[in-house]
């Protein structure tokens, strides 16, 4: 499988949070199979222990983040902090690496895109840099559309227009469009600029998606972007799960759940997960507690420590409730989510619809009930919904009715049907477009010519 060894190095530099670290982790493990030698980079902060991944060299720069830089509720204040605080250790790390001439020489940076210092640093050491995005193509394309959105007054948001359509990006509507909560709309306005002047500076861009789920919208990035644009995706499907799949997980993975599925039906049971940053509310907590418990279908239920903020753990459910499961629901801190998707047992995922949640649902066929929260996760939901039709929103938010009404009609109504066979067939073409000649295959082949192209 492995192939031959290429005689060039690449750093990679993931952004510290679970959603981003793992489809750069898995880009690595890519990359490493087709010959390239590995250097990660990685802050103190969320740092990964190298010794779960020997085949990669690993360095850390420690940014100098306090607890209390990184306890903020603010995920853009965090992000800035983080920013600014990574540029010169970043700056000085890179440097060195490229001064060393016992090893293979440095082909280029891979950086993750929502970084806004890395152009500068790659410019100054003469570096060729690609960007990975690790949001959905259509995210990106919206991005880019801010300026218009802007102009025609959807953004920033308005209550009284949250029901609209945008007529522009149809089926989104205005409560669709990607938004992050700070202070005041104009540091995601920053954002969102800074990653637009990273990617037109760049040498490429890499996407985690494939042609068959975004042809149309790649298509047109295609055509605005003057730089490469590659679509390697879904990346844990690239691989063999056993070559190099030593977790990347930041939290430790429950292995109960495989044990406790093993015991469950086929297809019978809801996993209900909510990724690693979404937080909800004490009532919104017991909603979806009561909705699985009287859906009456076996679920297995990740509640993260701090998904309710202000609270340890389970201590906001009713006491004896657990009990009155009869060991129909399983409730642990952190899944070991592939491969619980990818379980026969599991028949629905209940997301809030990162984009890694979502293309992982969509890889193993299992249709999506739809509960984002922030960010890009409302206009993934959308699509899972409205265009590739694989799955269900709650309509009225957490509404214990509605949640349970929800789950019936994906688990046993004619409407669940047909969205099972289509998500089936999505998941039919995923698998498709990684096998010779399939469009993220040769998406790859053409990402190493280009990497070996640098000098
Ligand atoms: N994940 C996991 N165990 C869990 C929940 C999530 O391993 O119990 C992984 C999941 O497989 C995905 C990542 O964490 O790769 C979450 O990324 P996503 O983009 O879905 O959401 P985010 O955490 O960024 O909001």
């Amino acid at each position: 499988m492995e192939q031959l060894r290429k005689g060039r190095r690449l750093i990679l530099f993931p952004l510290p949070f679970q959603g981003h670290i793992n489809p750069m982790l898995e880009l690595a493990n890519i990359l490493h199979l087709k010959g390239f030698s590995i250097t990660i980079i990685q802050t103190n902060y969320n740092s990964l222990n190298p010794s779960n991944h020997p085949h990669f060299t690993f360095h850390s720069i420690h940014i100098g983040l306090s607890k209390s830089g990184t306890s903020t509720k603010d995920p853009l204040l965090l992000l800035s902090r983080l920013n600014a605080k990574s540029r010169e250790p970043f700056r000085e790390c890179l440097a060195m690496l490229l001064s060393d001439v016992s090893k293979e020489p440095v082909a280029c940076l891979i950086t993750d895109s929502v970084y806004d210092f890395t152009q500068s640093v790659v410019e100054s050491l003469k570096l060729p840099m690609i960007l990975l995005r690790t949001g959905s193509a259509s995210s990106f394309a919206i991005y880019a559309a801010f300026p218009l959105l802007r102009e025609k007054g959807y953004l920033p948001k308005q209550d009284s227009r949250l029901e609209e359509e945008v007529t522009e990006l149809s089926p989104l509507k205005v409560k669709d469009l990607p938004y992050i909560n700070s202070d005041g709309p104009e540091r995601f306005f920053k954002l969102i600029a800074d990653l637009e002047t990273q990617t037109m500076a760049s040498h490429g861009l890499i996407f985690n998606t494939f042609e068959d789920l975004e042809e149309h919208t790649l298509a047109t990035i295609r055509q605005d972007y003057c730089i490469p644009i590659f679509s390697l995706g879904p990346f844990h499907k690239c691989y063999p799960a056993n070559s190099c799949s030593t977790s990347s997980s930041l939290l430790a993975q429950d292995q109960s759940c495989i044990s406790w599925l093993n015991t469950q039906a086929q297809k019978s049971v809801i996993y209900v997960s909510f990724g690693s940053i979404a937080a909800i509310d004490k009532a919104q907590f017991l909603e979806i507690a009561w909705g699985l418990a009287t859906s009456k279908q076996p679920f297995l239920w990740v509640v993260r420590p701090g998904l309710v903020p202000g609270s340890d753990w389970l201590e906001p459910l009713p006491s004896g409730f657990v009990e009155t499961l009869n060991g129909k629901g399983h409730i642990v801190k952190w899944a070991p989510q592939k491969e619980v998707l990818a379980h026969q047992a599991v028949g629905v995922f209940w997301t809030h619809n990162g984009w890694n949640s979502t293309l992982e649902s969509i890889c193993e066929g299992v249709p999506m009930i739809c509960m984002p929260c922030s960010s890009d996760q409302m206009m993934n939901a959308r699509y899972v919904s409205d265009v590739w039709k694989v799955g269900l929103q709650l309509q009225h938010g957490f509404e214990r009715g509605d949640i349970e009404k929800t789950i019936r009609k994906l688990m046993v109504e004619k409407q669940g049907k047909e969205i099972k066979d289509r998500v089936l067939k999505l998941m039919h073409k995923a698998n498709f477009c990684l096998k010779q000649g399939g469009s993220s295959y040769q998406s790859l082949d053409a990402l190493i010519k280009h990497i070996l192209s640098f000098r």
